[in-house]
């Protein structure tokens, strides 16, 4: 019945569930600005929702407060991608842009031709695709996207795609992964890279596994703790050694291998 369930996961932090296709995006307000991380499928009117919530959430009942102050953007809110998956993407399609990491610039550019001939053969349209433009313009020498009393760093977490990034949020040490680190990761896909890249992406992770306690991925209302990354490096790095897994026949034909607490798809 309802498109969107709000959970309020923090002060001015919304998770946004969107039952119908099972993906989770998040709504981050600062004192200056708010980040929309990921847009889902799109079911239900997304920014219409964020536009309610921003009401909700500003002092004053008004979203003026999340207005650039010096002649910013014409938007109070950035939408980022955390990849350019359709199921992360479709719900944001009526913005005029969405921000992501360069490297899923073609990959969405073609997963969106893909969505738009299915949709056209429904007898549906979807919007134009935004601008898209690079994370690298919103961040500061540090990486950091700045919010206004809270920032949100760009974490590269390559692997599922080879854009993917997490945006951790530092003030609240909270680690929005997408696809990139979650309970069940993709590996399978014809744009994931090989378990072995996938392995040095999680490696490199670990001096930042300090900097939060919870992880937010895209397909799930629970968050996971930060030990989740140390149990997924576990999996991977035993699944290189010694493939195992059960055969898998959708979306595409794959291996999946069940570990502590996390599983992986990869190519058989
Ligand atoms: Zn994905």
């Amino acid at each position: 019945m309802n498109t969107y369930q709000v959970t309020l996961i923090g002060e001015g932090i919304y998770l946004i569930f969107e039952p119908a296709e099972d993906v989770c995006m998040y709504l981050v307000v600062g004192e200056k600005k708010a980040a929309l991380i990921d847009g889902g499928m799109g079911t239900g009117n997304l920014p219409g929702l964020v536009e309610e919530l921003l009401k909700e959430t500003s002092p004053g009942g008004s979203p003026s407060a999340v207005l650039p102050a010096e002649g910013g953007l014409p938007q109070a809110v950035f939408p980022l991608l955390s990849h350019g998956h359709g199921d992360h993407y479709l719900g944001m399609l009526t913005y005029a842009m969405i921000y992501l990491d360069e490297a899923d610039i073609t990959l969405i550019r073609s997963d969106y031709e893909t969505e738009k001939k299915e949709a056209k053969a429904e007898g549906e349209s979807l919007p134009p695709l935004p601008g898209l433009l690079p994370l690298s313009e919103l961040t500061d020498e540090d990486g950091r996207i700045d919010l206004g009393g809270r920032h949100l760093r760009i974490i590269p977490i390559p692997g599922h795609t080879p854009g993917s990034v997490g945006f951790l949020l530092e003030e609240e040490r909270i680690l929005f992964s997408g696809d990139g680190l979650t309970y069940n990761v993709w590996m399978q896909l014809p744009e994931s890279s090989s378990l072995e890249d996938y392995l040095e992406t999680l490696y490199a992770l670990r001096p930042v596994a300090g900097d939060f306690d919870r992880i937010y991925t895209g397909h799930s209302q629970n968050p996971f703790g930060a030990d989740h990354l140390e149990k997924v490096i576990d999996l991977i790095e035993k699944v290189i050694q010694e493939p195992f897994g059960t055969p898998v026949e959708e979306p595409f034909p794959a291996i999946e291998a069940t570990g502590d607490g996390c599983v992986v798809t990869y190519r058989r």
